[in-house]
């Protein structure tokens, strides 16, 4: 039998169990899918606990539930990978060799990577949204909060879903409104980059978005340190931001296994070929998802996208084929505002996002870089769309190359 091993049984992983299982024959190939956690986590859904509009319930189903027939998952942590041996080890040293193998272990958020930032007012004032641990004590922080400086920082990039910071402050604004005490929460959105976002035209129609919601955005700014004492973020630069509520985004890494098995760049990411998908060392070895330092956003769309491409290069490689996929990096996020709208944003390496409609030139439904009800309901949708159509490894209507279809110039 030949050995296909995946690492990781996030969104990656198991769209890929599913799309090679149905490829592979199973009298030839042994699929093995290995995750050190028995629960998946429908991470867009944590930006809405916080609000009391999820509960964990939401986002949370046991990953056996989206495994196909006729794979082994074990639970386990993966202790070491090696490459030159074609070799997994587990923490309690079992050994798994492969033929080929997918990396799918994603990113983790390091907070110990800001002096000052997980010491005695983390989660008491300073909070994440990126775990479901950070994003349900901040529901309950929430819930009792009068009000006060409430101050959202980006550590670094690059970091998850780049929007999510940005639908975290609109959304704030929506639920102190509705609470009545909008006029006593000042909020200020603090990011390292030079605009609201990574890209130069969405970022000033989303800076104007912020600016109409009465969100400030202070940009340039690179954390240096938390002062728990004061309540103040310091930069490099000197300049110090006071809070009474810290929403932090902390510095981004892949899983210390990439680090300990010395297949990362600095932060741990694995270098990967951006179109074919392939690791730039090791020729049996393919990244999907965020494990990988691909110059496209960290999210479950791209991971959606690129898995088709994977697919289809991985049975070339098996094969021996040139590979006949490339990937060009689309992107595809609804952008939560508040106040029952949204905006969609549509891009890929090459192309930046473009006003217009999606998926339909004309029709839509959904509006792109305007902010709509519609887009709304696409936000919400996604999540029934993740359970039962994405996590399967099923087609979507919608095409896996980015199109200038109903995009304006
Ligand atoms: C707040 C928030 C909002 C988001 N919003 C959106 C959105 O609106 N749209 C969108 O498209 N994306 C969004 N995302 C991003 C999206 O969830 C991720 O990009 C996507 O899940 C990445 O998939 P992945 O397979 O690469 O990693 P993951 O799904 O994170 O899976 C990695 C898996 O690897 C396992 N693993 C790691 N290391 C080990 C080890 N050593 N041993 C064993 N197992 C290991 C982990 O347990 C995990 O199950 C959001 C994310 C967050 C946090």
């Amino acid at each position: 039998m030949k050995k296909l091993v995946i690492l990781g049984a996030g969104t990656g992983g198991t769209i890929m169990a599913n799309k090679m299982r149905k490829s592979l024959p199973a009298d030839k190939w042994e699929i093995t899918i290995i995750d050190k956690d028995k629960t998946h986590y429908y991470q867009p859904g944590f930006l809405f606990i916080p609000f009391g509009h999820y509960s964990k319930e939401d986002v949370i189903k046991p990953k056996n539930d989206f495994f196909p027939n006729g794979i082994n998952s074990i639970y386990a942590n993966i202790k070491i990978i090696e490459p030159e041996n074609n070799k997994i080890v587990l923490e309690d040293g079992t050994a798994l060799p492969y033929d080929y193998l997918i990396i799918a272990t994603g990113t983790r958020i390091v907070p110990e990577e800001t002096p000052g930032l997980k010491n005695k007012l983390w989660f008491k004032n300073i909070f994440d949204f990126y775990t479901i641990e950070g994003a349900t004590a901040l529901a309950n922080f929430f819930k009792t909060w009068e009000g006060g400086e409430l101050v959202v920082n980006i550590a670094e990039m690059p970091i998850k879903c780049p929007v999510a910071p940005l639908e975290f402050a609109m959304y704030a604004d929506g639920y102190f409104s509705d609470r009545g005490i909008r006029h006593k929460v000042n909020i200020t959105y603090v990011t390292p980059l030079p605009g609201a976002f990574t890209k130069p035209k969405t970022s000033k129609i989303l800076g104007q978005l912020l600016e109409e919601k009465n969100i400030n955005i202070v940009t340039d700014y690179n954390i240096m340190e938390v002062n728990n004492h004061e309540k103040k973020i310091i930069d490099y630069a000197g300049k110090e931001i006071n809070f009474d509520c810290l929403v932090t985004i902390p510095v981004h890494m892949g899983d210390e296994v990439i680090e300990k098995s010395g297949l990362g760049d600095d932060l741990g990411f694995i270098p990967t070929d951006k179109h074919t998908l392939q690791s730039k060392n090791y020729k049996n070895v393919f990244v999907i998802g965020d494990a990988s330092n691909i110059p496209t956003s960290k999210a479950g769309s791209v991971v959606h996208f690129a898995a088709e491409i994977l697919h289809n290069n991985l049975i070339c490689a098996i094969e021996n084929r040139p590979f006949t996929a490339s990937f060009d990096g689309h992107s595809n996020c609804y952008i939560e505002t508040g106040r029952g709208k949204g905006a969609l944003i549509d891009f890929n390496y090459d192309t930046e996002p473009l006003p217009g409609s999606f998926p339909f030139p004309g029709i839509g439904p959904f509006g792109l870089l305007k902010e709509t009800r519609m887009n709304h309901y696409g936000k919400l949708l996604f999540r029934w769309i993740y359970w039962h159509i994405l996590l399967k490894g099923k087609e979507m209507p919608i095409s896996t190359q980015m199109t200038m279809a109903g995009k304006k110039l």
